[in-house]
């Protein structure tokens, strides 16, 4: 305000003009005297009696220090003061109470008054109560806060700390604040609060949410506790002062279901006003923004980290966790580990299936791995471990990790044994979270070469041996195309008459790029890739067109057994395909069987058992291969109607150990019990063929009686025995 030069000189004369101009003033306004050591007003206009709903006496000769209350700062009240005492200029804003005891922002502005000597004689202070604004500017400040939480990461929770911690903090009212969120059926979901510990807080629950329907929404729901024992146990025992009553607002979802509660319990008893109203009604709102806000971040952040199919943490996430590892410089081990028969679950039962199988298996193993330090993760069609620790620990761990095929998985409702595949490598800060993934990835194509539950750890030379599998993979369609293959058989032979009794079919290839090369490496390749259906069909053609060609020179012919991918046996076309050649000659089925290894039936055995029953109808029998390798099938096999069992070469050739020789002896046993037969496989020594006739074994083959031979020389043996049996 400026001075005009008019102004009297005398002090009297400056006080009454002042005061004419001050009852002028639209504003609350106080004079007061700057000599005077206690600061008294001498004068207030009629507004700052409306204001504060003081009157005149109560007024006069006191201090401003009248207006302070409970919740004004120390701080603001040295401020005012300092600057009532210098009789500097001055805007600045307090809480301040009235009459009533209602507390209101004051924006208060100074300002000193001169006399024509230039030296200050009053202030002419004025008032203006801005508490809306003010506590507009706060719920801005507020909402700034919380977005910059929830963009911090901040859980749900500590948000609503944030929340109660400021509204108790900044309210004009001495208020306790707390928030209460529900789930869908309205059970409390989290407790937001700032002073009032969640024990104070129970027992003040006193606004009970059982359904959507019976509330009015946008209504304050007031309570007062003065009446009440609560009011006397909070006082008495918590320190917390007194709680005078409660106001509650409900918190609403944006489809106005209720999704929560404020309450301000208030420690002095004034009651609601219209600003208090405004104020629930701007808080509730910021609230329910802040929750929908937090639990979108939530969202996408668990889409960034989780697997949609099987809310599994994912590659990502693993990545993430893993580099925080490597940083920190620990080492330990990771492993991919896949079950074999993924392929065939999704071919089966979709896509959901396989994700369910991924999410049990996970399960399984956090369950069996008690340690604290395991990542588990979905990628793709396997399950990623991480496990920190010493490095090389892997098979210290594999015994537990083994136990995820032990237990049958429920898919799709059936009951379904999987084989995993392991790839692993050990892993310290010199590699990076990628490097890992790729070496365990390529110890994995090693293992899913090997029959049963395999694993194989990451070597150098396993990247050259991929290299190796690649030209092995780009020439299968090309050895297919100009008919590579040939089968050899290897004769099966009667234990009791020493004859051959039938062959096994045994596909070979002689590249014209690679050489020869073993079916032990080509098959599982061709098996990956699904040319094994191919080559196994081929194989069926050149085996039914050899007997057909020797039954049409009227020649002696032998059962001869073909060997059938898994991959293939589930094939929905397999039997068609099968029927459709089997029908281009004139075969009797008793001289065609099949074997398939011990892995098929993992998958479901009810399937199984409807191909067998139908294979069996057209004639054809069928052996289980390798039996004893994988999964210890002893349950399910009399299940199955297989006329053989093979009893795997891995058995036979460690015979003279007791261990090996009683499962030798138990499988014959089994076999005759379920009346299948039991085949020897890799019988190399006179003395494997004595034990095994000794346990009743009925046939075998292998080296010792004969190798895999070409058509040619297998033709020679039947026409060799035919003639002997001329004789
Ligand atoms: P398998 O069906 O168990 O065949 C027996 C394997 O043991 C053959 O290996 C055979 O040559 C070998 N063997 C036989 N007697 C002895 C012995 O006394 N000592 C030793 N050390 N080995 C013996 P091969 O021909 O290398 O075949 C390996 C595997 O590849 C087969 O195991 C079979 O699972 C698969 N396979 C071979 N041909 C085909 C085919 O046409 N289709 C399919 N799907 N798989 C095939
Ligand atoms: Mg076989
Ligand atoms: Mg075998």
């Amino acid at each position: 305000m400026t001075i005009d030069q008019s102004i009297p000189l005398s002090k009297d004369r400056l006080f009454n003009w002042l005061k004419t101009l001050s009852n002028q003033l639209s504003k609350g306004t106080l004079i007061i005297d700057i000599n005077d050591e206690n600061l008294s007003i001498l004068h207030a206009n009629p507004y700052f009696f409306k204001l504060t709903s003081f009157e005149n006496e109560q007024i006069i000769n006191q201090n401003i220090s009248i207006l302070n209350g409970k919740r004004t700062s120390k701080k603001s009240i040295e401020a005012l003061n300092l600057h009532l005492k210098s009789g500097s200029p001055k805007k600045l804003t307090i809480l301040h109470y009235n009459k009533e005891g209602s507390a209101f922002w004051n924006s208060i502005t100074l300002h000193p008054i001169r006399n024509n000597e230039n030296i200050i004689q009053y202030i002419l202070l004025t008032c203006e109560d801005t508490t809306e604004e003010t506590l507009n500017k706060m719920i801005y400040k507020l909402e700034h806060e919380v977005y910059q939480a929830i963009d911090h990461e901040s859980n749900l929770q500590s948000i609503l700390n944030l929340i109660s911690e400021k509204i108790e903090l900044f309210y004009i009212r001495d208020v306790y604040c707390t928030i209460h969120l529900y789930n869908e059926n309205y059970d409390i979901k989290s407790i937001g609060s700032y002073t009032l510990p969640v024990h104070v807080i129970n027992k003040l629950a006193f606004f009970e949410i059982k359904s959507n329907s019976n509330f009015n929404k946008s209504a304050i729901y007031l309570k007062d506790f003065t009446d009440t024992p609560l009011y006397n146990d909070i006082s008495e025992n918590y320190e917390l002062g007194t709680i005078q009553g409660s106001w509650t607002k409900l918190i609403l979802t944006p489809q106005n279901e209720i999704s929560g509660i404020l309450t301000l319990f208030n420690q002095d008893s004034t009651e609601l006003k219209q600003i208090d109203i405004n104020y629930l009604n701007r808080l509730t709102l910021l609230i329910q923004l802040a929750i929908k806000y937090a639990e979108q971040k939530i969202q996408l952040r668990h889409l960034a980290f989780y697997d949609v199919e099987t809310n599994l943490p994912n590659l990502h996430y693993f990545k993430t966790q893993f580099s925080k590892w490597l940083n920190t410089g620990d080492s330990g081990f990771a492993a991919i580990i896949h079950p074999a028969e993924f392929n065939k679950i999704v071919d089966l039962y979709g896509r959901s299936a396989g994700a369910d199988l991924l999410s049990q298996m996970a399960n399984r193993l956090s369950e069996y791995l008690a340690v604290d330090d395991v990542l588990i993760s979905r990628f793709s069609n396997s399950i990623v471990l991480g496990v920190k620790g010493e490095s090389d620990s892997f098979t210290s761990y594999y015994q537990q990790i083994e136990l995820l095929t032990l237990i049958p998985y429920l898919i799709d409702d059936k009951e379904t044994y999987i084989t995993i595949k392991i790839g692993y490598t050990n892993f310290d800060q010199s590699l990076t979270v990628d490097q890992i993934i790729h070496q365990s990835d390529i110890a994995l194509s090693k293992a899913r070469n090997r029959s049963g539950n395999s694993f194989e750890a990451y070597e150098e030379n396993s990247t050259k041996q991929l290299i190796e599998e690649m030209e092995i993979f780009n020439q299968l369609a090309y050895a297919l195309h100009h008919e590579e293959f040939l089968v050899y058989l290897q004769p099966k032979i009667n234990f009791t008459t020493l004859e051959v009794e039938g062959f096994e079919a045994l596909s070979r290839w002689n590249s014209s790029r690679l050489g020869f090369i073993s079916p032990i490496k080509y098959i599982p390749i061709a098996e990956q890739t699904g040319k094994i259906k191919d080559i196994d069909l081929l194989n069926f053609k050149h085996i039914l067109s050899w007997l057909q060609n020797r039954l049409n020179k009227g020649k002696k012919i032998l059962p001869v057994s073909l060997n059938i991918s898994p991959d293939h046996f589930y094939d929905p076309l397999f039997l068609e395909n099968i029927r459709n050649i089997f029908n281009q000659f004139n075969i009797p089925p008793q001289y065609i069987k099949l074997e398939v290894t011990e892995s098929i039936e993992l998958v479901d055995l009810s399937r199984a058992k409807e191909i067998l029953n139908q294979l069996n109808a057209l004639g054809i029998g069928c052996s289980i291969d390798d039996f004893g390798v994988g999964f210890s099938s002893l349950s399910y096999l009399p299940q199955l109607p297989f006329s053989e069992i093979k009893i795997d070469r891995s058995f036979v050739s460690s015979m003279n150990e007791p261990g090996m020789y009683a499962i030798v002896q138990t499988i014959i046993l089994l076999a005759k019990n379920i009346k299948m037969r039991a085949i020897a496989e890799g019988i190399e020594t006179k003395e494997q063929l004595v034990m095994l006739q000794q346990l009743g074994c009925p046939a075998g083959q292998g080296y010792y009686f004969y190798k895999p031979m070409s058509i040619n020389d297998a033709e020679q043996l039947l026409d060799i025995e035919k003639t002997a049996d001329e004789k």
